[in-house]
């Protein structure tokens, strides 16, 4: 039987294997492809035009090495500011998905929230204060010899000054910035409201993106330059980013409180792990009008099914492919309790990469099954609901 690995972290394989560079710390490093354009950018600039016009006569050798040391550094500083982000929230049991670097920097994938405020502080701080530390560690360095004549001190003080450009830059305060997730973290702590907390956060990374895009088009108009309007993108990236988690929260604020036996179908229609895809198309998804079926093996359950996860069996082998190769496979930690409330089954559908997702009574006997569209459907009868409509 295939291994224990989510629907996404095989999608992400398919796609990105030549991509995943490293792994640290039991973290996967993603490059994306995004990444590659900013890095030649960046190693371009400090060769052929920074190095060359602040130290004169050094020859093209010299400055090619300080121009792409300098832009590796840098992003091995990005790297250690996100590794610092991810170290904390394991050792707080707060599951890292991955590491991804790209165009604007680098980002932590977390995969489950903090379980409490103070946590979250200490995830959120734990960055910043990381690249201020390097920044100073280099500022030393860079101290042992004159910047204005040695290009290699020249390069720490540089890159110093970039780690706290880096440090200040993530403390604006507005989700998805690290500034956003300490305000979410006090204001949660305040109030004992997780996701109120993060809608307001939610809300100031919105005007944090707008500020940018208008500060990006002002400076571009007036310097007559487009290079401002890097900072355009940017608040457009923090702004998209700020959307989608004061949706989230929005959604999980109208489910508190639901419980998961309210909104499930019960006894659902298992298939046993030995059937065919064959025998899964035609006896259960034709059948019935369901998306999907847990998948049992006795009287366990070890995944879910889905069509999209049978079309990826080529025709020929229908017959012979079993439902267990195909299928999502779920641990016991994925599955639902009737009690658990539908805010967390979104974490825990989103934390597995599925759509749907079973429940288990205390007997660890299949109780129901929960789709992502039911929960939809949810949300949006609660807020049609709490609008007074
Ligand atoms: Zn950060």
């Amino acid at each position: 039987m295939r291994s224990r690995r989510s629907r996404e972290a095989r999608r992400a394989r398919e796609t990105s294997e030549l991509l995943r560079a490293l792994r640290l710390f039991g973290i996967d490093i993603h490059i994306d492809a995004s990444w590659l354009f900013i890095f030649a950018l960046l190693a371009g600039n400090f060769t052929l035009a920074f190095y060359p016009q602040q130290y004169q006569d050094l020859g093209w050798a010299t400055y090619a090495v300080a121009g792409l040391t300098t832009t590796l550094l840098y992003f091995g500083s990005v790297l250690f500011h996100e590794l610092s982000h991810s170290l904390v929230a394991m050792s707080h049991g707060v599951k890292v998905e991955r590491i991804t670097l790209f165009i604007f920097g680098g980002m932590s994938q977390i995969r489950s929230d903090s379980p409490h405020p103070r946590a979250e502080i200490r995830i959120a701080a734990a960055g910043p204060l990381a690249s201020f530390a390097l920044g100073v560690g280099l500022w030393v360095v860079s101290r042992l010899a004159p910047a204005e004549a040695n290009i290699w001190a020249g390069m720490a003080l540089y890159l110093a000054q970039l780690n706290v450009i880096l440090a200040l830059f993530n403390l604006l305060p507005g989700i998805p910035l690290d500034g956003g997730r300490l305000m979410r973290a006090a204001l949660w702590w305040r109030s004992g409201d997780r996701w109120g907390a993060t809608r307001v956060a939610a809300a100031s990374g919105r005007w944090l993106g707008w500020s940018l895009i208008a500060a990006g088009i002002m400076l571009a108009a007036l310097l007559g330059s487009l290079m401002p309007l890097w900072l355009s993108l940017l608040g457009l990236f923090l702004k998209s980013a700020a959307d989608v988690e004061g949706r989230q929260a929005t959604a999980s604020q109208l489910l508190t409180g639901v419980r998961v036996d309210s909104v499930m179908t019960r006894d659902p229609v298992s298939i046993s792990w030995r059937a065919s895809v064959q025998e899964a198309l035609q006896d259960y998804f034709a059948r019935y009008s369901f998306g999907g079926f847990p998948v049992m093996r006795d009287a366990q359950i070890v995944g879910v099914v889905s069509l999209a996860d049978l079309a990826r069996c080529p025709p020929g082998e229908r017959n012979q492919v079993p439902v267990a190769r195909v299928m999502t496979s779920l641990g016991a930690e994925h599955c639902l309790r009737p009690e658990e409330d539908l805010a967390a089954a979104l974490q825990k559908m989103a934390a597995a990469g599925v759509t749907r997702l079973p429940v288990v009574d205390d007997t660890g006997t299949l109780a129901g099954l929960i789709a992502l569209h039911a929960i939809n459907r949810q949300v949006r009868i609660r807020d049609l609901a709490a609008r007074g409509v």
